[in-house]
This record gives structure tokens, C-alpha cells and sequence, in this order.
């Protein structure tokens, strides 16, 4: 019998076509930081920071977590310092929801031009050896961190390309590097690290940038005090080069630029934000 003929997989090398791709629309010195900014997962921790840090620099912040009171405890917190923000309460994981939350706030707030994607899940059941986390429990967190990410992105990306945009996912370590825990959760974050890269190529032409934060430890409610404890804070000075875990403010801070006019030439580039711990 002759052999089946291999699939040529030559294609995958070609340069990718974008002759039906439109010149950039948007501005080359666009600040996604003087606009409408949606940041997922707004109420609490990175996402929380990153909203303040926002309305600080004089963008509007849309904060949209399925946690309704921590999102209005944050446009609180953005108004007593004579900042804007709105809260948008809503589960990333409901496409439906998010469809209608990102219209209703470009609706009540105008063009979106920055997307940061901080809402994301630890999930107990996941934190253990691979082989015992049931299919149900790694889909669990996938539903939020991956997909709610990539719809969030979807929604929001044909205001980005209107007048230019910056997306901004928030991954984790995990993405980079074998944490030992949390099969889910590092599948999760390496597919948002991968997806990320993906969305600076296809809309890279259409003015949009998008660049993915991985955070290390960071002393939030997620992480629920674990980065806090002394004998933490003895691993971190022995196994972080910078002798610490972070404050979501530190991680705020590197999503800011991203966003801002100052990044413009950087697109598609994973960062860590972890202290050196990567490459020690
Ligand atoms: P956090 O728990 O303080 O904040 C996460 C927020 O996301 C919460 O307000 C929560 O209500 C919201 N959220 C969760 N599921 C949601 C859903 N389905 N729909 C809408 N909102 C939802 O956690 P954090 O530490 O600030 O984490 C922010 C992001 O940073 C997460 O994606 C996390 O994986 C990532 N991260 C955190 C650390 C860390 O050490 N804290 C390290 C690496 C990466």
C-alpha cells in the first residue's frame, strides 16, 4: 500500500497576509491613558490598583468584577480622590454578560482605548497533583481566566481599533515557569501569555498594541496573607534577587506603561513583574 503523503506543514512558516488589512487608524501617540480603561477583576487587588493608577493619571476607569460591592468600593475610593470611575458588576466567565457590559460601557463612558484582563481564580480543587483535579475543576478555572479573557478582549476590540488601543492581560509566573501547583490555573495563564502574543500580530496594523504582565507573588486578597507570613518573607529574600514579594500597586505601575504613550513601540512582549524570580 503506498504511504499516506505527509502534509506539507511549510505553511505554518509562511509571513502572515495582511494585504486585506487595514492601515493603522490609530493614532502613533495614542495614550490608552487618557481614555476609557476597562479592568476586569477592577475590585479587588492588581485589578483594583491598576483602576486607581488609571483614574490618577486621568483616564476613566470601567470597573467591571462579578463582585458588585468591591466595584463600587473602588470607584469610591477613585472619586474621594477626585478621580472617574464606573462599576460594572459581571462573571467574565458569562459571555452574554460581558457582551452587554462592555456595550454599556462605552455607552455611559465613550470609546474604549485600554483593556486590562485582571480578573482571574485560584481554585482549591486545582491546587493539588495533576492526575487528581477533575476535568470539571481545570474547566472551572479556565472558563475564567482564559476564556472570560479572550471575551472580554473580543468585545472591547472594535472600539480598540477605532482610534487605537492598548490590551494588557495579566498572566502569572505560572505561565513562564513550573510552579508545581495548580494544573488549571497554569494552563489558564499560559494560554492568555500565548493569546496575547497572537492579538499583537493580528492587530498590531490596526493601531491596537497588546503586551501580557506575569506577576509573581504579590501580596493580595487572592493570595490570602501567604506572601505576608515571616517565614514568606524568608523564602523571598533567599529565592526573589529583589528580596521580596510585590504590592499590587508595583505590578499597577508596569500595566501602566504598557498602557501609556511611553510603551507605543513596544507590542506582543511578555513581562515579568516578579522581582528577577524568573531568572534566578
Ligand atoms: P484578587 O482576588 O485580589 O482579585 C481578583 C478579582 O477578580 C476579584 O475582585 C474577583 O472578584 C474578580 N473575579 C474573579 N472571578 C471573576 C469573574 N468570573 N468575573 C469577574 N470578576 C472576577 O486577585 P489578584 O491577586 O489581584 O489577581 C489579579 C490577577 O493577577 C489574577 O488573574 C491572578 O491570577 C493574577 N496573579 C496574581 C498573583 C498574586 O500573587 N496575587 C500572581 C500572579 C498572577
Amino acid at each position: 500500500m503506498a504511504p499516506t503523503p505527509r502534509r506539507s506543514l511549510r505553511h505554518l512558516d509562511a509571513p502572515l497576509d495582511t494585504s486585506n488589512v487595514r492601515p493603522p487608524d490609530g493614532d502613533p501617540s495614542f495614550s490608552a491613558m487618557e481614555g476609557v480603561v476597562l479592568v476586569t477583576g477592577g475590585g479587588s487587588g492588581i485589578g483594583r490598583a491598576t483602576a486607581l493608577r488609571v483614574a490618577r493619571d486621568g483616564g476613566i476607569a470601567a470597573v467591571i468584577d462579578r463582585d458588585a460591592d468591591n466595584a463600587h468600593a473602588t470607584v469610591a475610593a477613585i472619586e474621594e480622590v477626585g478621580g472617574r470611575a464606573a462599576a460594572y458588576a459581571c462573571d467574565v466567565a458569562d459571555d452574554a454578560q460581558v457582551k452587554e457590559i462592555v456595550a454599556r460601557a462605552q455607552r455611559e463612558l465613550g470609546r474604549v482605548g485600554g483593556v486590562v484582563t485582571a480578573a482571574g481564580i485560584f481554585h482549591g480543587p486545582d491546587l493539588q497533583l495533576a492526575h487528581k483535579v477533575t476535568v470539571d475543576d481545570f474547566v472551572h478555572v479556565l472558563r475564567v481566566n482564559l476564556v472570560g479573557t479572550f471575551a472580554v478582549l473580543c468585545h472591547a476590540l472594535p472600539s480598540l481599533m477605532e482610534g487605537g488601543g492598548s490590551i494588557v492581560t495579566i498572566a502569572s509566573t505560572a505561565a513562564i515557569r513550573g510552579h508545581g501547583y495548580g494544573s488549571g490555573y497554569t494552563a489558564s495563564k499560559g494560554g492568555v501569555e500565548a493569546l496575547t502574543r497572537l492579538l499583537a500580530v493580528q492587530y498590531g496594523s490596526h493601531g491596537v498594541r497588546a503586551n501580557c504582565v506575569c506577576p509573581g507573588g504579590v501580596d493580595t486578597p487572592m493570595t490570602a496573607g501567604v506572601f505576608a507570613t515571616p517565614e514568606a518573607q524568608e523564602r523571598a529574600r533567599t529565592r526573589v534577587p529583589l528580596g521580596r514579594y510585590a504590592q499590587p500597586e508595583e505590578i499597577a505601575d508596569v500595566v501602566a506603561f504598557l498602557l501609556s504613550d511611553d510603551a507605543r513601540y513596544l507590542t506582543g512582549q511578555t513581562v515579568p513583574v516578579e522581582g528577577g524570580a524568573t531568572i534566578a
